[in-house]
């Protein structure tokens, strides 16, 4: 799950000046388990902008804002969403940016929140930092505990002269990350794996934009037919 934090009101303000008619856009996924773009929050939002003057021609939430076919059904069919001069986005920047390209270039597409990381959901509301989408995944030596994500100095090889009865010295609240992998692999019989030496990491693996292109299962068989 994606975790957004609101943004300052005054700098939302400062982005809608000289725009007459604003849409609100929130998201019925992550932003509303985060409390952040669900239908409370794009009420709370209506309220502030109005109250500083600014007219909110409507609001909408769909599924999952980072699903192209949703936001533009959504923008056919709604027509205060078309007739807005602005967009205002409570969601995270990938749904900021499937809205801003479905709507018309002219009309400004705003982020109302600011994306944080990609979690792991211990519980509602108890949000952890789960993966650093790093492309090159070593869960498999580390016993499922991410060095990337959970060292905050990222080390691969093992810890650094900083542990203090087994806490991070970054974070003292926290166990050390390399404590807890040892503890976890010895549990299972595969402390062999600590003596392997990680090689630096390929960052082009993670070179932006990163993207996927699958190929539709429903329609390639569908040419096959044809064939
Ligand atoms: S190693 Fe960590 S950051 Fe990289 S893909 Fe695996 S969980 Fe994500
Ligand atoms: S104490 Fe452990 S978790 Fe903290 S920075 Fe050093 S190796 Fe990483």
């Amino acid at each position: 799950m994606i975790i957004t934090k609101p943004k300052d009101i005054k700098g939302i303000l400062e982005a809608l000046k000289g725009k007459e008619r604003v849409y609100l856009f929130g998201c019925g996924s992550c932003a509303e388990q985060c409390q952040t773009g669900g239908d409370k929050e794009l009420k709370a939002m209506e309220k502030a902008l109005r109250e500083n003057g600014v007219e909110v021609a409507g609001g909408s939430i769909v599924e999952e804002t980072c699903y192209r076919q949703l936001v533009l059904k959504e923008y056919r069919n709604v027509e205060g969403f078309r007739d807005a001069d602005a967009v205002l986005v409570l969601a995270c920047g990938a749904g900021v940016r499937t809205v801003a390209d479905v709507v018309e270039e002219d009309r400004p597409v705003i982020p109302a929140l600011d994306s944080i990381f990609l979690a792991t959901v211990e519980r509602y509301g108890r949000f952890f930092e789960g993966c650093a989408l790093c492309g090159e995944c070593v869960l498999t030596e580390t016993a499922a505990i991410c060095p990337h994500t959970e060292c905050p100095k990222g080390l691969l090889n093992g810890p650094c002269g900083g542990v203090a009865d087994g806490m991070c010295e970054v974070d003292t609240e926290n166990e050390c990350a390399w404590v807890r992998i040892y503890r976890r692999l010895k549990e299972q019989g595969r402390l062999h794996l600590m003596k392997k030496v990680s090689e630096p990491k390929d960052h082009s693996v993670g070179l932006r934009p990163r993207k996927t292109l699958l190929r539709n299962p429903a329609r390639q068989a569908d040419r096959k037919t044809k064939k």
